[in-house]
């Protein structure tokens, strides 16, 4: 079954007839079409892709087979008045994505039989599970990730400042043919402190801890990875701090299988950050999903009940920031295999000195 006919295949279930699939990564992920103005309409029989003028070229090349293409007006909803089944039709809308005021526009494009209904996220739902060729392009993106934590050792950071070492592994990022997936995070000291800093014109001390948060993009896959480093010898407070982080890291990745629900693995690192008596400085959930988007579905954290399965690819990444003083997390990507898992970061977690 193609992605499509797996998407349609969860409408019934939900009480709809079709899915407008607006945002343009489920777009991506349903017809293959990267642009940047299309949607999809699909149902048990319907497989409808618009674009318009400036992209038509573009969708006779990537949009798959079994995708009627056709190109409206730039305001693609007017290309939406008809072409309807006849008869009363239940349209689901990514209410997630749809903004307030077109769905508002699109209510009056829509014949009036045509019924617009909150869908969710059907479509993340199904890029929750990875296919072999997704996974193969986290891997390489992950893969990359690794080469430019090994560079950036090779350089050593103390002195540098934090701005300087994110751009400059940036630099390398797209020189070696991938994209940062999102602004990387360089923060040391008790910048550390917060857990998503932006990098200062600040150098990095001897002495501290510093976190590299970085990811790549490779065929528009996202890698995801977290080092803290120290920067020569610790204050014990810091050695601590970073001690525990690792030690919750190590137990979160352990307990990654399918079976458990986001919150139970969640649950595992956690009591390791609690028991070090800093479940306070511990403030945002485990880990996320990566995929075509750097945070997608499942997600591990204390309010998902959502259990793991085979193909899903998540981070594990706890953290420890206390104000004042500074932080540290470590993160992996990990592969949810079907018999446990597979950890996609190749680099050292341990406990190491980068000067
Ligand atoms: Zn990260
Ligand atoms: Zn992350």
């Amino acid at each position: 079954m193609s992605r499509a006919d797996r998407v349609a295949a969860r409408l019934a279930g939900h009480d709809l007839d079709l899915l407008l699939v607006t945002d343009l990564v489920n777009v991506r992920y349903l017809t293959g079409y990267t642009g940047t103005n299309g949607l999809a309409i699909l149902g048990a029989q319907t497989r409808r892709f618009l674009t318009d003028f400036r992209y038509t070229e573009q969708a006779e090349a990537q949009v798959t087979a079994g995708f009627d293409r056709e190109t409206a007006p730039r305001e693609l909803r007017l290309g939406l008045a008809d072409g309807w089944p006849s008869g009363p039709v239940r349209l689901g809308f990514e209410d997630d994505h749809l903004p307030v005021r077109a769905l508002a526009a699109l209510r009056e494009t829509l014949p009036g039989r045509v019924e617009l209904v909150p869908a969710g996220g059907l479509v993340e739902a199904e890029r929750a599970i990875k296919e072999p060729e997704e996974i193969a392009a986290i891997r390489a993106a992950a893969a990359l990730t690794d080469e430019i934590y090994g560079w950036v050792a090779g350089r050593g950071v103390v002195g540098r400042t934090e701005r300087e070492l994110a751009i400059t592994l940036e630099h390398e990022m797209r020189l070696r043919g991938a994209e940062p997936a999102f602004a990387s995070i360089v923060a040391s000291g008790e910048h550390g402190a917060q857990p998503h800093a932006v990098p200062r014109d600040v150098p990095v001390a001897r002495g501290v801890l510093v976190t590299v948060d970085i990811g790549a993009r490779v065929d528009g896959y996202c890698s995801d990875c977290t080092r803290t480093w120290a920067t020569g010898p610790l204050p014990d407070e810091l050695a601590a701090i970073h001690a525990v982080v690792v030690a919750a890291e190590a137990a979160g990745v352990a307990a990654v299988r399918p079976g458990p629900t986001g919150r139970e693995v969640d649950a595992v690192a956690r009591d390791v950050v609690e028991a070090a008596g800093h479940g306070e400085h511990f403030g945002h959930g485990l880990g996320h999903g990566v995929g075509l988007e750097i945070h997608e579905a499942p997600r591990l954290a204390q309010t998902d009940e959502t259990p793991l399965a085979a193909g899903h690819v998540v981070t594990v990444e706890p953290g420890v920031y206390v104000p004042g003083v500074g932080g540290a997390r470590v993160e992996d990507l990990v592969l949810v295999t079907a018999d446990g898992h597979e950890v996609l970061s190749g680099t050292t977690r341990e406990h190491g000195v980068l000067a």
